[in-house]
């Protein structure tokens, strides 16, 4: 089957760069592994930007979304209180929202083999395309075939992870973060959803953990501990003790070749994180976006207006930089 552009991975993305080019009459098929909704590990935490970057109106979006006028920071028994509005949703609701809303064709398929000729890629033997796009996150397989060789990840720039999500009628409706927690190259966070739903969760980077001989779930332990301790959580028979689970994913920085032939990569199959809150969800949006104008007029695939930093405080943003990454 032919198609102008093929997009491996529905997550944000994906379906931003599927939704363009679907939006500017382009024939666009989307594969995706998994079958959404599908569980996705992340805070859910989305910037006003996300939200101006999707032409979305949260009065008309049909999920949760929660909007905290205030985040609270903890750093070494200090407690820092920023007024900075930001949103959470829930990942399993918005990115099926996301893929539906592209209007793209979608189909389950776990991607193996990408082939490459004159005319343009073949998808493991079945689908062909003039355009490819890799947005299938850390392992991406568009990554893998054309990228790594040319331009590998920098391993000082992967962060490890480990959260969960669950309903809960949470009592304290701010986002709270800690960092540098027992030492935690990284920080945890709580993340009230709207709805009786709560995300916790903790990330670190993986080559300054190992330096000090700690793991990520060791970390956890002390994290579930302090949010009992101060009554965040409460009651025993909560899943944070037996089900979070892990992920890795990369900070930005490490890649500058994201265009090889027609062959483009976004989001997380780059590595866009933000290098001071590991904030992906946006740069993921925008670079697919990037890469849908790019096939669409011809124009030069670049992620200049991409933010490497969440934060719009300078201090903050090179504090933050220089203990995750320097
Ligand atoms: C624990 C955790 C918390 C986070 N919290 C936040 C946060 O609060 N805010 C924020 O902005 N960012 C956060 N991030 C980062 C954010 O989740 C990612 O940067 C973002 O999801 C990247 O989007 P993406 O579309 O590039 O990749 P993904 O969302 O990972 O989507 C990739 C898609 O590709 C599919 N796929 C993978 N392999 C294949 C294959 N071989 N064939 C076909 N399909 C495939 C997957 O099924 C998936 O649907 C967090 C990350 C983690 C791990």
């Amino acid at each position: 089957m032919e198609y102008d552009a093929i997009v491996i991975g529905g997550g944000p993305a994906g379906a931003a760069c599927a939704a363009r080019l679907v939006e500017n009459g382009a024939r666009t098929l989307v594969l995706d592994r998994e079958d959404f909704p599908r569980l996705k590990l992340c805070a859910g935490w989305i910037t006003p930007e996300v939200v101006d970057d999707l032409d979305m109106n949260p009065d008309d979006y049909p999920h949760r979304f929660n909007t905290f006028d205030e985040i609270v920071a903890h750093v070494k028994g200090l407690t820092f209180k920023l007024r900075n509005p930001q949103h959470s949703i829930r990942r399993y609701e918005f990115d099926n929202w996301l893929l539906q809303s592209a209007g793209a064709e979608v189909i389950h398929h776990n991607v193996k083999e990408i082939q490459t000729d004159d005319t343009g890629y073949t998808v493991d033997g079945n689908w062909k395309a003039p355009y490819i796009v890799g947005a299938a996150g850390t392992r991406c397989p568009v990554y893998r075939t054309f990228f790594r060789q040319v331009n590998p990840r920098a391993k000082e720039l992967q962060a490890a992870t480990f959260e969960h999500e669950f309903p809960y009628e949470w009592k304290d409706e701010r986002c709270h973060l800690w960092f540098f927690d027992k030492g935690l190259p990284g920080y945890a966070w709580y993340v009230p959803k709207a709805d009786g739903y709560l995300n916790c969760g903790i990330g670190g980077m993986s080559i300054k953990l190992k330096a000090k001989g700690q793991d990520i779930k060791t970390h956890w332990a002390h994290f579930i501990g302090v949010l009992r301790k101060k009554g965040f959580i409460t009651g025993d028979d909560l899943p944070l003790d037996h089900e979070p689970k892990g992920y890795s994913y990369f900070l930005r920085g490490g890649v500058d070749t994201v265009r090889v032939g027609n062959a483009f990569i976004t989001g997380d199959a780059v590595g866009l994180a933000t290098r001071d809150l590991c904030e992906g969800i946006g740069p993921a949006i925008r670079s697919g976006h990037r890469a849908a104008d790019a096939i669409l007029n011809g124009s030069i695939y670049t992620l200049d207006d991409l933010q490497t930093h969440s934060s719009s405080y300078a201090p903050v943003r090179k504090l933050l930089d220089f203990m995750f990454v320097g």
